[in-house]
């Protein structure tokens, strides 16, 4: 029997594993596809403290390899489902059931979809989530980005790399990043933002190589969007259309993937699932960490400290 199962191997379970391996806890880390979840996704990390850049994958590698090095257990295994039996908890994976004393569910979130019509149709023909991953397949070639956030327009910066142009596809008036990243897009002159827009459509034979802008709900006042003049007969649409095809890069949030925690555990509203300070759930022995809790603030640094204080709080309990 294990003393811990970590379900997640994005930047919280592996600091849990990693934190549990040097206190010697008997505990195993599964993790579904690649090291880093969300972060292996960006090419570059800015903001990680005393590390001035680094891609993302690398930083997983990384805490990765500490953790092994420190004796810790790690396993490509699905976790898909947990079985509650008070002292004991039973994770079934699609290769095991793993009996162990206590969880730490680490398993963050994943993208939101924008809603626009042949956006599932086309994924992985052109509409994508994951920048670092597909970017250099539009190489030279035109690329939409939606969404107004951190990750849309840091995103936007990478692409702008290879891309011949980015058309950044704003809902609202306004962009929700930092000073610093709205003056880095400004000054790039292969962006260009259409603010109040959003996506309507995306169509092609088997690809993307239609792509339809419309003016968005959002409130606004002048017949131009950004600097942009929508030409259409309504004024209302623009029509792009490219048989190169295009990319369409979608950045509007994320869902947490709380599916694997038993319905005892108390969630909010939108699935987040609710921890206390010392990141147990509602339901003993069970703990959660990182993008998957309900929280303000979601980033590699937070979410590893939640790990650390997952693994330290059970380290204690488990010394008694
Ligand atoms: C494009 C992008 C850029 C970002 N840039 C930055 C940045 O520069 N700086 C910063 O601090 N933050 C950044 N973030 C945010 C940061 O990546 C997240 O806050 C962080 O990765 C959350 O870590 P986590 O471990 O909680 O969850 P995740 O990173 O989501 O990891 C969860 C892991 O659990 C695994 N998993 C899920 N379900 C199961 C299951 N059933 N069985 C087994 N494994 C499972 C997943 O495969 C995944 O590996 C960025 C995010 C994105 C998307």
């Amino acid at each position: 029997m294990y003393d811990v199962v970590i379900i997640g191997g994005g930047p919280a379970g592996l600091s849990a594993a990693l934190y549990l391996a040097r206190a010697k806890v008997k505990a195993v880390l599964l993790e579904k596809s690649g090291y880093g979840g969300q972060i292996a996704l960006t090419q570059k990390v800015k903001n990680y403290p005393g590390i001035y850049e680094i891609s993302g994958k690398d930083l997983a590698d990384s805490i990765h390899e500490q953790g092994e090095r420190y004796g810790g257990e790690f396993s490509f295994e699905v976790a898909k489902e947990i079985i509650d039996e008070n002292d004991k908890k039973i994770v079934i994976t699609d290769k095991r059931k793993i009996e162990c004393r206590a969880i730490i569910i680490a398993t963050g979130a994943a993208p939101k979809k924008a809603g626009f019509e042949g956006e599932e149709e086309f994924i992985g023909k052109g509409v994508s989530y994951c920048a670092t991953c597909d970017g250099r397949f539009f190489e030279k070639k035109e690329v939409f980005v939606v969404g107004a956030g951190y990750s849309a327009c840091q995103e936007s910066i990478f692409l702008a790399q290879f891309a011949s142009k980015v058309n950044l596809i704003v809902r609202k008036n306004e962009l929700s990043c930092s000073g610093a990243i709205v003056k880095e897009l400004n000054d790039n002159s292969k962006i260009q933002v259409f603010y109040n827009s959003k996506i309507e459509k995306v169509s092609g034979n088997d690809f993307v190589q239609r792509v339809g802008i419309i003016k968005s709900e959002a409130e606004y006042n002048e017949e131009t969007i950004g600097d942009i003049e929508y030409e259409n007969n309504n004024k209302n649409t623009k029509e792009f259309e490219d048989n190169e095809g295009y990319g369409v890069f979608v950045f509007v949030g994320y869902e947490p993937e709380s599916k694997i925690a038993p319905k005892s555990v108390k969630r909010d509203e939108n699935n987040y699932i609710y921890v206390d300070d010392d990141k147990k759930t509602s339901v003993n022995g069970i703990y959660a960490v990182g993008d998957v809790t309900h929280k303000k603030i979601r980033q590699v640094i937070t979410s590893a400290s939640d790990g650390v204080v997952a693994a330290k709080i059970i380290e204690t309990i488990l010394l008694k």
